[in-house]
């Protein structure tokens, strides 16, 4: 069945002349390495066609990955076959005229919620969307050319969703195919370098958090980041979001929230929720979001909803402890 879905996946992109990358909103590492991975290895295989990646962002965080393309006209998109990469929902992917392509394809490795594809491969289980477009081109080793440039991209995909491979969804097949990418040639210390090197600033920052977040009853961990906050340490929305890796990994806390105000008022409170052992995607659904079983976002749009979303969790986590005893 999975080999059959990726037969199909690959006789859609010998089919068209053009192929179109999309994304998710908030891009992140397994997003850009996963699209433009992709993109690369297409246009390696096949340099007769377009393959385009339109998007309209920017993260600095992961500009070292190089820039997208331009935008192009409606006429070119009616004529190509869309490949979105990472993304649960329709609503989460950034460029919009995704919905205008001829054909769609969904490859993505979070719970399915919304097959929006002409054809849909997905698989929930994988560490990351990474490492699913990794499996399909060296799978096709004989017509997909891989090479190291497409293997560094892939190979960064893999390592952030996974937390350095740390995630329990990392299997012997991950590293075997992390493993392949390397042999491509990864410069992991330049990879390494761009992804976790830190400013100075960043460090005031994490001292902050250490500072001010707090803990629940029964094992909820959490921080606030306000706008006033994100202005006194210079940070952008995307660096003051990173707070969370500062909490998730506290004993005796199976749920980490992070609450950050997003740029301009009307827009809420972005809430990035994760946990140990304990479910949270059903949580994150109830506060207008969703994700991974472990690691989920939704948005709130005041403190007192930031309190409700707390609570529940804190009832979750209770309930949790009470009924299981393999935690720490
Ligand atoms: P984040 O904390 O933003 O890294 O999100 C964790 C996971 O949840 C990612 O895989 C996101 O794609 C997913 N996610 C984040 N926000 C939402 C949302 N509002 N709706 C659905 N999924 C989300």
């Amino acid at each position: 069945m999975e080999r059959e879905i990726r037969e199909r996946i690959l006789e859609k992109i010998r089919e068209y002349d053009t192929v179109m990358l999309f994304r998710h909103k908030r891009m992140d590492g397994d997003c850009v390495g996963a699209s433009k991975g992709l993109k690369r290895v297409i246009e390696k295989s096949f340099p007769e066609k377009r393959v385009l990646l339109i998007d309209g962002q920017h993260s600095d965080y992961l500009s070292f990955a190089g820039v997208d393309d331009a935008e192009v006209g409606e006429e070119v998109y009616r004529q190509a076959l869309g490949i979105v990469v990472d993304t649960g929902n329709r609503e989460r992917i950034s460029n919009p005229r995704y919905a205008l392509c001829r054909e769609l394809i969904k490859i993505d490795h979070h719970i399915e919620t919304d097959p929006y594809g002409d054809l849909n491969w997905v698989e929930d289980e994988r560490a990351s969307a990474c490492e699913m477009v990794a499996d399909f081109c060296l799978g096709f080793r004989d017509c997909l050319c891989l090479d190291r440039e497409a293997a560094e991209l892939l190979f960064m995909g893999m390592v952030t969703d996974s937390g350095r491979f740390r995630t329990s969804e990392v299997t012997g097949e991950t590293l075997r195919l992390a493993a392949a990418l390397l042999d491509k040639g990864v410069d992991t210390v330049r990879l390494y370098g761009n992804l976790y090197l830190q400013e100075f600033e960043s460090l005031k920052f994490a001292s902050f958090v250490y500072e001010t977040m707090e803990k629940t009853p029964n094992g909820v961990a959490w921080v606030y980041i306000s706008r006033a906050d994100q202005a006194r340490f210079g940070l952008t929305f995307e660096d003051a979001s990173n707070a969370i890796s500062l909490i998730d990994s506290i004993r005796g806390c199976l749920c980490a929230l992070a609450f950050i105000e997003c740029p301009t008022a009307g827009e809420g409170i972005r809430v990035r929720l994760r946990s140990r052992y304990m479910p949270v995607d059903g949580l994150a659904g109830r506060y207008r979001g969703g994700g991974h079983a472990f690691a989920s976002g939704s948005t709130v749009y005041d403190r007192g909803e930031a309190q409700a979303l707390i609570r529940d969790a804190d009832e979750a986590v209770r309930t949790w402890k009470e009924t299981h005893d393999d935690w720490m």
